[in-house]
């Protein structure tokens, strides 16, 4: 049964171990597009635009909003984070599997949207205090940055019942195991409309 492909959103606080955990996986999962986001917070340290995200100004990032370039956007930690539609319609065109590292905002709108197609999961570290342990280790963000994202992830984890699946990063080698068989149960979705299509052909098969 051939089909369009399918969403992977993940989400977790700023901290959690998606990006590792992506990366740790990435040879396992076969070919995915990864959605890179547009933001107006400035780069960290290492950042390259077009790569980790796209940095805009704020003024850039509201005239896309009015064009209506945006799948999904929200503010998160005081600045604008967004999912453009078009490279995400491209990609799910070509049959991939598309995986999203947006926060509980972005994937409620996804859900409204795309429900069909999208897996989600909620990576989390074991505890606040080890969330708080990673984001100094990291040492990307300076001290009120960390407080704030902190206060976020007491917000974000009570969300943590809307995904599909929960994967708890202790060691990376067991959560991106976990995460390699999430990818490939999220490939097997069907969209609704491929759905149909099946039955059809079941029904009129010989
Ligand atoms: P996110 O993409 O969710 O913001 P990162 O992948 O950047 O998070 O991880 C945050 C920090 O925690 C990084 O310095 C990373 O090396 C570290 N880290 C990730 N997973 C683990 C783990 N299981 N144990 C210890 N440190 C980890
Ligand atoms: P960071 O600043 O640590 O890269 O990301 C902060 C938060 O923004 C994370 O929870 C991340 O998942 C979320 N985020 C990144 N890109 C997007 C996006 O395009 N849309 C939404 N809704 N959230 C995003």
């Amino acid at each position: 049964m051939t089909h369009k492909g399918a969403i992977l959103v993940l989400s977790g606080p700023s901290g959690a171990g998606k990006s590792t955990i992506i990366n740790a996986a990435s040879d396992e999962i076969g070919e995915y597009y990864f959605s890179i986001s547009t933001t107006t917070r400035a780069a960290r340290a290492g950042e390259e635009n077009g790569v980790d995200y796209f940095f805009v100004s704020k003024e850039s990032f509201e005239e896309d909003i009015k064009a209506g370039n945006f799948l999904e956007y929200a503010q998160v930690h005081g600045n604008y984070y967004g999912t453009s539609l078009k490279a995400v319609r491209l990609a799910l065109d070509k049959g991939k599997l598309v995986i999203f590292d947006i926060d509980v905002q972005g994937h409620r709108l996804v859900r409204a949207k795309m429900n069909d197609i999208t897996t989600s999961a909620f990576i989390t570290p074991p505890t606040l205090k080890d969330l708080e342990r990673r984001l100094r280790a990291r040492c990307t963000d300076d001290e009120s940055v960390i407080v704030n994202r902190m206060e976020n992830a007491k917000n974000e984890i009570r969300a943590v019942g809307e995904y599909d699946f929960t994967i708890i990063n202790d060691t990376v080698e067991i959560a991106a195991k976990q995460f390699v068989i999430v990818a490939k149960a999220a490939r097997l979705k069907q969209s609704s409309e491929d759905e149909l299509k099946f039955v059809s052909q079941w029904l009129g098969g010989k």
